[in-house]
């Protein structure tokens, strides 16, 4: 049984979606004016990893990522060339590149690293962009009902007509006379109130037509507008950064539900910070990583998928080379030990199996079951990799149990998504020495192969041959 941490109801809840088998399941994307940083990437996991065990239980999972492309660059950044602090950014605007070019740009960016990661794609990533008509809709709908209202062509969601508005973060009205910063707005109500439409200042790049003026959507009503438009009224799950409760979330809920008048999203989950040296990753601060910042020191995609698998999504991350450092160790581990049991299985060594492989995928599920928790589910794998590591040094793994095992590794990797080099590590010498012996081994000329095997390994590399072919590896 299934249970995930509700935001909203600040527990542990059993989940079961809304239409048997199927699940509506939305994540906050990206902004496509600059790189997306590695703390970013903690979100869009969280997202993944829990569409891909919900997959993996079963359910048919429909995920729509919206891509925020709506810019609010103006002509005087464009003349500057140095709006914010990418210089990629920078440079484009220096370069008079239009900002719909820009956000094609950074949305490639966007899904080239996703992919890099081995986040399986969204079924679909709508733009903002392409959405404006459906969100005038609904904030016209907003106006009808009393909800908003229009003043010198901006309008407003009054929050003070909404009972249910503090309800997922805490920020009740009553406690949000207290703290928090708001942004002013002359035209406001009552100083809580958001933004559903700006009417855009002469310069502003981006604007369209409205009934009230011509400017610009507010952030928060891109995500119901979308949500709605591609799962229906109600969400299954909504997922995002725990920077995205308020007032992003809060707002889409208010906006949302009283527009629909249904429940807006059923359950809501949100991964926690990743920090550097115990500070949050960001812009302002200056301690921001790329996926390239990790690349470029030698790491890959995977070291840091491991990474962050390895810390559950509701726990403060430390982000750290050591901490990487260690996952491309245990990401090696794991190789090394699906490569062994690809030879194991390859063997034909019969002997009672003293692999119990069900209580393996047991205890996995548990830990799975039990809020998404990834680094108890992979040290269920560590304490099975360790005590199949014995059998391996004495050649006591049997080729059923070999198997049996690699179909549990295959079933549970299509959650934790690794993909491991297996022979990628090989260097090109290496494998055209590997091909030569194949072809001196077909022709039968065992001497030939035997020079060659000797020549391999005095590179430090060791070969198994196994029933599918040959299989080289760095020797220990
Ligand atoms: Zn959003």
């Amino acid at each position: 049984m299934l249970s995930l941490y509700n935001t909203f109801s600040k527990s542990k809840e059993e989940f079961k979606s809304l239409n048997p088998g199927k699940v509506g399941m939305y994540t906050c994307g990206p902004t496509v004016y600059g790189k997306v940083h590695i703390g970013n990437f903690r979100a869009y996991m969280l997202s993944d990893i829990t569409r891909r065990y919900l997959e993996y239980v079963g359910y048919e999972v429909r995920l729509i990522k919206n891509i925020t492309d709506v810019g609010h660059l103006t002509d005087d950044d464009v003349a500057q060339g140095d709006s914010g602090e990418d210089k990629m950014l920078k440079a484009a605007l220096k370069e008079k590149k239009s900002p719909e070019e820009i956000a094609r740009f950074y949305e490639e960016y966007f899904k080239l690293a996703e992919k890099e990661l081995n986040i399986i794609p969204a079924h679909f990533f709508p733009r903002a962009t392409a959405h404006v008509p459906q969100m005038i809709k609904i904030v016209e709908g907003l106006i009808e009902k009393g909800f908003a209202y229009e003043k010198n062509g901006n309008v407003f969601f009054d929050v003070t007509k909404f009972e249910d508005y503090g309800k997922l973060s805490g920020n009740t009205l009553e406690n949000l006379k207290v703290g928090a910063r708001l942004e002013e707005h002359p035209d406001k109500k009552n100083p809580w109130d958001f933004a559903l439409w700006l009417k855009a200042p002469e310069n502003h790049l981006m604007k369209w037509p409205s009934p009230w003026s011509v400017g610009y959507p507010g952030w928060h009503i891109e995500c119901s507008a979308m949500s709605t438009e591609y799962l229906g009224n109600t969400l299954d799950i909504h997922t995002g950064g725990e920077d995205n409760i308020f007032p992003h979330h809060e707002a889409e809920i208010a906006q949302t539900e009283c527009y629909t008048g249904k429940q807006y999203a059923r359950f809501w989950l949100h991964n926690r910070h990743l920090l550097i040296g115990g500070k949050k990753m960001s812009k302002s601060k200056g301690n921001l990583f790329t996926l390239e910042d990790v690349l470029e020191k030698g790491f890959s995609a995977m070291d840091l998928r491991l990474l962050f698998l390895s810390s559950h999504y509701r726990s403060q991350m430390e982000f750290s080379f050591e901490a990487l450092e260690q996952a491309h160790k245990n990401i090696q581990k794991i190789n090394d030990f699906v490569l062994n049991l690809e030879a194991a299985a390859a063997r034909d060594l019969v002997s009672p199996s003293t692999i119990d492989t069900k209580s393996v995928q047991e205890k996995f599920e548990a830990a799975m079951d039990d809020d998404l928790n990834t680094p108890l589910a992979l040290s269920v794998f560590y304490e099975f990799i360790s005590q199949c590591n014995k059998l391996f040094a004495t050649n006591h793994l049997d080729s059923k149990s070999a198997h049996d095992i690699l179909a549990l590794w295959k079933k549970t990797n299509s959650v934790f998504g690794l993909v491991l080099s297996g022979q990628a590590e090989i260097p090109e010498e290496i494998k055209e020495l590997m091909k030569k012996r194949e072809q001196a081994r077909h022709n039968k000329d065992f001497s030939t192969s035997d020079e060659i095997r000797a020549l391999i390994e005095k590179h430090g590399f060791i070969i198994e041959d196994t029933a599918n072919g040959p299989i080289v590896k760095i020797a220990d």
